[in-house]
């Protein structure tokens, strides 16, 4: 059923995916309900409602699902409990089984493993005796992860000596951990799927996500490989959607192997950082889609209409360049409305487009990101 214009999208969470999920919802006549922690955050200052409350108030909780219709989330860690209540009263979507799923990374293999998706080869640790097995399994250079609550290269230590494993195993928590075979690989990319409560799914362009100090840095839309590998990427996003019976968006990251082979790192069910990139190359970008589908309504097709590269700011280092980003022309500047900026945290991007198919090279696309203005 289409939710009609007016009616009101709880979102649980409340940082900068749900501001620009809240922006695309107005566009479509819908009011959106933040629940989050934080007062005066990037989401709230954008939507029309707001429950300030922790995410285990399960009263606060009881009390938005009353005012919503229908209930979305950009905040993937939301305990068992409060996610189980909100199921209870108001459609959630995506639903639990897909969060319970993309929270612990070992789910998230044996689902894809499952799903006939190839991921690193990846062996549970509950000890450190487990640990030593593993390796000897899956050999060295390895990457030692936490199952729950990793991002951004957090909660992980590559292994490279027999000698790292204590110390690794004794910083990572919360146990257990999981070992993934190390993969060689070329370049990382990543595909955003949706998926309408009717079952249809559409996929943006396949894409490429660059990171500095494990945080993303450019993403680079196509992707620069064969358009057989760009087919293949996004057809495997699109059976992770159907077999998940995802409704909602999601975002699938992969490896490149040397060999020219897709391995799954992790999947993402919301709009995703290395989707930003469509708010300005895509007619109906990933946060209209993510609305639309949250709110049965059809979903146009995924299509581009020009080549982009996404640039992130991040922190204060970033931010104090904001006066110049404004002032190059060519740059598509987005804020966060984030009120410090910490090193490391997330507090806009830009993108820059070219017409299709002319996305430059290496030499040109560092190029199309300098800064002119003054
Ligand atoms: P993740 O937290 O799983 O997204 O991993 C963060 C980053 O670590 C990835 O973007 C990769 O650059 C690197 N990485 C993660 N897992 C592996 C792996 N099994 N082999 C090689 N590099 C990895």
């Amino acid at each position: 059923m289409m939710l009609p214009p007016g009616a009101v999208i709880g979102m649980v969470g409340g940082g900068q995916l749900g501001r620009m999920s809240a922006q695309s919802a107005a566009r479509l006549g819908y009011l959106v309900h933040v629940f989050s922690p934080e007062q005066y955050g990037p989401a709230s200052q954008v939507a029309a409602r707001n429950t300030v409350a922790s995410y285990d108030d399960l009263d606060a909780l009881r009390r938005f699902a009353d005012e919503v219709d229908v209930i979305t989330f950009e905040f993937e860690n939301l305990p068992a409990a409060s996610l189980e209540l909100l199921e209870n009263l108001k459609p959630v979507r995506p639903g639990a089984r897909i969060l319970a799923i993309s929270q612990d990374r070992t789910l998230e293999k044996r689902f894809l493993n499952d799903a006939g998706i190839a991921t690193s080869h990846w062996v549970k640790v509950e000890t450190l005796a487990e640990l030593e097995a593993a390796v000897e399994v899956l050999g060295l250079p390895a990457v030692l992860k936490t199952t729950r609550l990793g991002y951004d290269g957090k909660g992980q230590a590559m292994l490279r000596d027999p000698e790292d494993l204590p110390h690794a195993f004794e910083r990572l928590s919360p146990k257990p951990l999981v070992l993934e075979g190390f993969v060689n690989f070329g370049m990382e990319i990543s595909v955003m799927v949706a998926r309408g409560v009717d079952g249809q799914v559409v996929t943006f362009d396949t894409v490429e996500n660059r990171h500095k100090h494990h945080i993303l840095d450019l993403t680079i839309a196509p992707a620069p490989v064969g358009s057989n590998l760009l087919a293949q990427a996004q057809s495997i996003a699109a059976v992770v959607a159907e077999q998940l019976e995802l409704v909602g968006l999601m975002g699938v990251e992969m490896f490149v192997t040397a060999k020219g082979e897709l391995v799954v790192n992790e999947i993402a069910p919301r709009p995703h950082n290395s989707g930003h990139w469509t708010m300005d190359a895509c007619p109906c970008s990933q946060f209209e889609m993510h609305i639309r589908a949250v709110c049965g309504l059809p979903l146009p097709p995924a299509v581009r209409h020009s080549d982009a590269v996404m640039k992130n700011l991040i922190g204060p280092d970033d931010m104090a360049l904001w006066p110049r980003i404004l002032a190059t022309p060519g740059l598509i500047p987005h804020h966060y409305g984030k009120s410090e900026a910490r090193p490391g945290r997330k507090m806009g991007h830009f993108n820059r487009l070219f017409p299709k198919g002319a996305l430059p090279g290496e030499l040109g696309i560092e190029d199309a990101l300098k800064l002119t203005g003054a």
